[in-house]
């Protein structure tokens, strides 16, 4: 009482003096009791106290709902006492005996005093209202179907007394509005009412009519009991599996610490516990749930291993837990307690049991999905960050997914290219294709870039298939091959142009040394020497086949070493034009230098080499008769060196590829002029290591400027130098020296 709220214990002490005053009003009256109304009274107060006795009852949530038969009883004396010709004394009979029936059931029941004194002073105030409106209703006997209804009026007054008495002390003391505490059991509140009141007036009418049939009336007022009892069962087990619905529900989203509650403060309200918790055992890892709390701890050994996970269940002050344990006896997963006072029937410890198997059967959910989920974020990462390109087709081409490495190898954005099939996103076309182990492929697929540029991916091919084991489309890996495409195609070219270069030098060689040694061609001083001058240019030129080849290969390995000094260019490009004529005596070529010395820092054998190679390229490209025209400019920081021809021209596409290695034109080639494509390679890497640039300037069937640019020697500074500025060292003899 003392933990009450203040209006509630004021309601209570209210509702008290109303009841007490009510008894007090009747009490003049019971002195006039004949002995007919004692025996009213006496029986009537047995029927209450037994209808008081066995109650039934249906816990829904915080709230009871009572359905019992003594409105019956109330309202069969309502009418036997007042109907017809009243008497003073039949209000008081009828007070009485709801007030000491009352009493007396609900203290068998062993009810808290407190409650019992509150239940008989609310039903004294309810029935002293149903008496006046009865008393003031009516004058007719217990058969007159207008006395029923009066009765139902009256008893429906008294109904609401009731009624709101107990909802408005339920709604303060829970603190919930009166109308939530009031409406959801009205309906079966109405339609028990509406039952007792039939009853009542039918064993007034019984008792008025035909006195000896009352005691028939045993059997539908049994009949009522069991029909009341079996609507409660129903009502408790639609609430329990609504409840064990809701329960399932409550662990179906993520289960975190609030799905934990919802579900925890479920399982209290089904068992009707006061508290519940749930202790979840993962390795070594104990978590102990309640309604809004969450603890971890580690789980201790007690000597024998680990502990069984009923020792995590704390206990609650003066409650047992009741318990379900999840999983299997060898490995259990955890707990689930409830503490309530009043042992578990054999139903609610089935119910306990489901409860416990559906927190078995979510942990075991979360634990699949967490599982799959990591797979899944585990093979999406690996096809996110590998380097080959990874998509997926539909039987129909169209394309399902495309990794990282796939937009970065085509260009293409993954979301331009979903649902789409190749040849709706870019130009492409299959230049090879073999199966590899049966349901394989392997292709060459030819890209047209929206630039312009070619590019070729290599794609291997496997099949998915579905569960029923029919094909649903191709995984497909790739991988850029243009630069190794581009590779191989050198590689091959080289080889080609080589062994032919080779050839060409070898053959005549060979025949001359076979006639010298048949002893079959002109066997004169002249003619043999001339024979070895032929000798010796074919093989010069394999030397210098075999030494461009060292050249290139020696740059392929970072291997080029430079002597770097002042060279009197002019010196240097005339000692090679010499060298030249002395190949094509018939040859004009022109040589046009400024006034004065013109000294660069380089490297002379080098610098030699692409001046001889310029020309040699020029007279090979050029028609015998044409000139070939050399200037040389100098400026304060560079010399340039210019050497022109008259000869064919190069096409412009070809412009920046004569500079490739093993790269020669298609004229070259048709003319059959010979030359590994190398020297222009060389000469550009060279003239580029020495701190110059080459290039070239030509119109197609006019000639050819090939030019080259060497740092003059006073803005070479950083160039190494062996010799003074002041003695400039001659080209040739640097070249002589070397090729010692
Ligand atoms: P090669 O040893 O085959 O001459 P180069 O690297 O010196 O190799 O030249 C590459 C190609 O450039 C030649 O095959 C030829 O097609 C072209 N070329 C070089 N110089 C000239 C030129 N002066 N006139 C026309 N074409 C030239």
């Amino acid at each position: 009482m003392s933990r009450l709220p203040s209006r509630v214990r004021l309601l209570i002490l209210a509702i008290g003096t109303a009841g007490a005053l009510s008894l007090a009003w009747r009490l003049p009256q019971i002195t006039h009791w004949s002995g007919a109304d004692t025996w009213g009274f006496a029986a009537l107060a047995a029927g209450i106290a037994v209808g008081e006795l066995f109650p039934l009852a249906l816990r829904r949530g915080t709230e009871i709902l009572y359905l019992s038969l003594t409105d019956a009883v109330w309202t069969a004396g309502l009418v036997l006492l007042i109907a017809g010709l009243p008497r003073p004394e039949g209000p008081s009979v009828l007070t009485a005996a709801v007030g000491v029936g009352t009493l007396v059931g609900q203290a068998l029941r062993r009810r808290p005093p407190i409650k019992i004194a509150f239940n008989v002073s609310q039903y004294l105030c309810a029935i002293t209202v149903a008496e006046i409106i009865f008393g003031a209703l009516h004058t007719a006997s217990a058969s007159d179907p207008t006395v029923w209804g009066y009765a139902a009026t009256a008893m429906a007054a008294c109904f609401a007394v009731n009624a709101s008495a107990t909802a408005l002390v339920i709604s303060w003391v829970e603190g919930e509005p009166f109308t939530s505490v009031l409406l959801p059991p009205l309906m079966p509140n109405v339609m028990h009412w509406v039952g007792n009141l039939s009853l009542g007036v039918l064993i007034a009418v019984t008792w008025t009519e035909v006195p000896s049939a009352v005691p028939l009336m045993l059997v539908p007022l049994a009949v009522s009991y069991s029909a009341y009892r079996a609507w409660l069962r129903g009502m408790e087990e639609r609430d329990a599996l609504r409840n064990l619905y809701e329960a399932g529900r409550s662990l179906l989203g993520p289960l975190d610490q609030a799905g934990f509650d919802r579900f925890l403060s479920l399982v209290r309200k089904v068992m009707t516990a006061q508290a519940a918790e749930l202790i979840i055992i993962e390795g070594q890892k104990v978590t102990i749930h309640s309604e809004s709390s969450k603890l971890v701890i580690t789980a201790s050994s007690d000597g024998n291993g680990n502990r069984s996970p009923q020792a995590y269940v704390p206990v609650h002050d003066g409650l047992a837990p009741q318990i379900a344990v999840i999983g299997g006896p060898e490995n259990p997963e955890g707990v689930l307690a409830v503490y309530r006072s009043d042992p578990l029937t054999a139903s609610d410890r089935s119910l306990l049991e489901t409860l416990g198997s559906q927190v078995r059967a979510s942990l075991l959910n979360q634990r699949l999905y967490m599982e799959a989920a990591e797979q899944r974020t585990r093979r999406g990462d690996m096809i996110a960050n590998t380097s080959d390109g990874i998509f997926t087709e539909a039987s129909d081409g169209s394309i399902l997914s495309w990794n990282p490495a796939m937009e970065r190898i085509t260009g293409l954005a993954a979301n331009g290219v979903m649902g789409r099939a190749w040849d709706q996103m870019i130009e492409s076309k299959i230049i090879s294709s073999s199966s590899i182990d049966g349901s394989g492929r392997m292709e060459d697929i030819l890209l047209l870039r929206t630039d312009g540029s070619e590019q070729v991916i290599r794609t291997t091919r496997s099949p998915i298939t579905d569960p029923q084991g029919d094909r649903d489309g191709e995984v497909v890996v790739a991988r850029d091959v243009t630069m190794q495409r581009a590779a191989e195609r050198t590689k091959a070219d080289f080889i080609a142009t080589v062994s032919h270069e080779l050839r060409t030098h070898l053959t005549p060689l060979k025949g001359l040394i076979g006639t010298l040694l048949a002893g079959v061609g002109e066997d004169s001083t002249e003619a043999r020497r001339e024979y070895y001058e032929i000798m010796k240019r074919q093989a010069s030129r394999l030397e210098r086949l075999i030494l461009d080849l060292l050249q290139v290969s020696s740059f392929d390995a970072g291997g080029l070493s430079l002597d770097i000094g002042p060279v009197d260019l002019n010196a240097l490009v005339s000692e090679r034009i010499e060298e030249v004529r002395s190949e094509h005596p018939d040859r004009r070529i022109d040589l046009h230098v400024p006034e004065g010395p013109l000294i660069i820092a380089a490297d002379a054998f080098r610098a030699g080499q692409v001046v001889g190679n310029l020309l040699s390229n020029a007279a090979k490209h050029s028609p015998a008769e044409t000139a070939i025209e050399v200037t040389l400019v100098g400026s304060g920081r560079e010399a340039v060196v210019s050497i022109r021809d008259e000869g064919e021209g190069i096409n412009p596409a070809d412009h920046e590829r004569v500079f490739e290695r093993f790269y020669r034109t298609v004229q070259a080639k048709a003319r059959q002029t010979g030359g590994a494509g190398l020297g222009l390679y060389i000469a550009k890497r060279l003239v580029e290591a020495m701190g110059g640039r080459m290039w070239l300037s030509s119109t197609p069937g006019e000639g050819s400027t090939f030019s080259f640019s060497l740092p003059a020697v006073g803005a070479a500074a950083s160039y190494r130098s062996h010799h003074s500025v002041t003695r400039p060292a001659v080209a040739s003899s640097s070249a002589d020296a070397r090729n010692r």
